[in-house]
C-alpha cells in the first residue's frame, strides 16, 4: 500500500486509536485529532513519539487546516451518558464537526470515511437492518442529538459528494467493543465488565430482553480500512457483527466469565431505548469481503483481561 498522510479524528478514543495504531503499523503517517472530551492520552501512549504519529489537540467545531490524503471522521462521544451530557455540543460535532472535515476533504482533495451509526435507523420496524431501511427516529427525544446529528452528517456527506465531488465513504457502525472502552464509559460491555470485577451488581436496564449484536474492535476496524480502500462505493455500508442476543444473557455471560458473584439488578429502561437491533452485513460481505472474525467468547475474554487490568493499575478492583 502506497504510504499516506491520514487524519483520525476523535483519534484518542476507543475507536480511533485501534485505527490509529492500525494505520502507523501499515507504514502510513497518522495526524489523530482529538479534544480528549472522552478519549484518553493514555489510548494512545504507545504511539507518542513515534515518527510517524503526531496528536493535535483540538475541538472539531473549530475549522482546521491540515494537508492530508485520506480523513476517518471519528470524532463524536459514542456512549449515551456521554453524548447527552452537553446534547447541543454533540449536534455541534455532528454538524459543524462534519462540515469542516468535508470542507478540509474538498480543498485538498482528500477521501473521507465518516462514522455514521446503526442508531441512524432508531427503534427499527426493519430487522436485521438493511442499509436501505429509512429508519424510525424519534427527532425531538434525549438521543436525537446523536441519532439526527449522525443523519444530518451523513446528509451532509452525500451532498458533499453531489455538489462538490468530494471523495466520500460512510460506514454504519453496530455496537462494537474491545479493549480502550473508558472505565466510566456508561456502555453496556464495559459496565457490566467492570461491576462484575469489582464484585457489583449488574445493572440490566428494563427486563434484559432488548437485543444487540456485538462486533470485536479489531473486525470493525478492518472493515472500516477496507471501505475506505475500496473504489467506486460510497455507502453507506453496516458494519457489525450479526451474532444477536439479549442484554440479559450479556450479563449472564459476564459474570460467568469473570467468576463474579455479582448479582443482576433491573434499573429503569432509558427513554427511546431501541428494542432490537441486528446488522445485516450483505453488502459489506458482497462489496468489501468483510465479516467479523473474532468470536464473542474470544473478543469478551480479551476485553475483560484488559478491564482486570486498568482497575488493577488504578486500585480499583
Ligand atoms: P469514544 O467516545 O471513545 O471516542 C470519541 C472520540 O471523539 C473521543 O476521543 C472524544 O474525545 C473525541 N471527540 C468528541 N467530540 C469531539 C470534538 N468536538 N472535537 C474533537 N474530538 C472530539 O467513542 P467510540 O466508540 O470510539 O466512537 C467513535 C466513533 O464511532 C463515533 O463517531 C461514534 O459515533 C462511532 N460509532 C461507534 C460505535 C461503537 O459501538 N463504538 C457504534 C456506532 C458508531
Ligand atoms: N444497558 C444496560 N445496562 C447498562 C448499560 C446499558 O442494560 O449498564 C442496555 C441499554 O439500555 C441498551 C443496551 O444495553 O438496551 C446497549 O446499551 P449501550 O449504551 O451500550 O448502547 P446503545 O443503546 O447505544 O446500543
Amino acid at each position: 500500500m502506497k504510504r499516506k498522510t491520514i487524519l483520525v479524528t476523535g483519534g484518542a478514543g476507543f475507536l480511533g486509536s485501534h485505527l490509529c495504531e492500525r494505520l502507523v503499523e501499515e507504514g502510513h503517517d497518522v495526524l489523530c485529532l482529538d479534544n480528549f472530551f472522552t478519549g484518553s492520552k493514555d489510548n494512545i501512549a504507545h504511539l507518542l513519539g513515534h515518527p510517524r504519529f503526531e496528536l493535535i489537540r483540538h475541538d472539531l467545531v473549530q475549522p482546521i487546516f491540515v494537508e492530508v490524503d485520506q480523513i476517518y471522521n471519528f470524532a463524536c462521544p459514542a456512549s449515551p451518558v456521554h453524548y447527552q451530557y452537553n446534547p447541543v455540543k454533540t449536534v455541534k460535532t455532528n454538524v459543524m464537526g462534519t462540515i469542516h472535515m468535508l470542507g478540509l476533504a474538498k480543498r485538498v482533495r482528500a477521501r473521507i470515511l465518516q462514522a455514521s451509526t446503526s442508531e441512524v435507523y432508531g427503534d427499527p420496524e426493519e430487522h436485521p437492518q438493511r442499509e436501505t431501511y429509512w429508519g424510525r427516529v424519534n427527532p425531538i427525544g434525549p438521543r436525537s442529538c446523536y441519532d439526527e446529528g449522525k443523519r444530518v452528517a451523513e446528509t451532509l456527506v452525500m451532498d458533499y459528494h453531489r455538489q462538490n465531488g468530494v471523495d466520500v465513504r460512510i460506514v454504519r457502525i453496530f455496537n462494537t467493543y474491545g479493549p480502550r472502552m473508558a472505565i466510566h464509559d456508561g456502555r453496556v460491555v464495559s459496565n457490566f465488565i467492570v461491576q462484575a470485577l469489582r464484585g457489583e451488581p449488574l445493572t440490566v436496564y428494563g427486563d434484559g430482553s432488548q437485543t444487540r449484536s456485538f462486533c470485536y474492535v479489531s473486525d470493525l476496524i478492518d472493515g472500516c480500512i477496507r471501505m475506505m480502500n475500496a473504489e467506486g462505493l460510497t455507502g453507506p455500508v453496516n458494519l457489525g457483527n450479526p451474532n444477536e442476543f439479549t442484554i440479559r444473557r450479556l450479563a449472564e455471560k459476564i459474570i460467568d466469565m469473570t467468576g463474579s458473584s455479582s448479582e443482576i439488578v433491573e434499573r429503569p429502561l432509558p427513554k427511546d431505548d431501541p428494542v432490537q437491533r441486528q446488522p445485516d452485513i450483505t453488502l459489506a460481505r458482497e462489496k468489501l469481503g468483510w465479516e467479523p472474525v473474532v468470536p464473542l467468547e474470544e473478543g469478551l475474554a480479551k476485553t475483560i483481561g484488559y478491564f482486570r487490568q486498568r482497575l488493577a493499575e488504578s486500585g480499583s478492583a
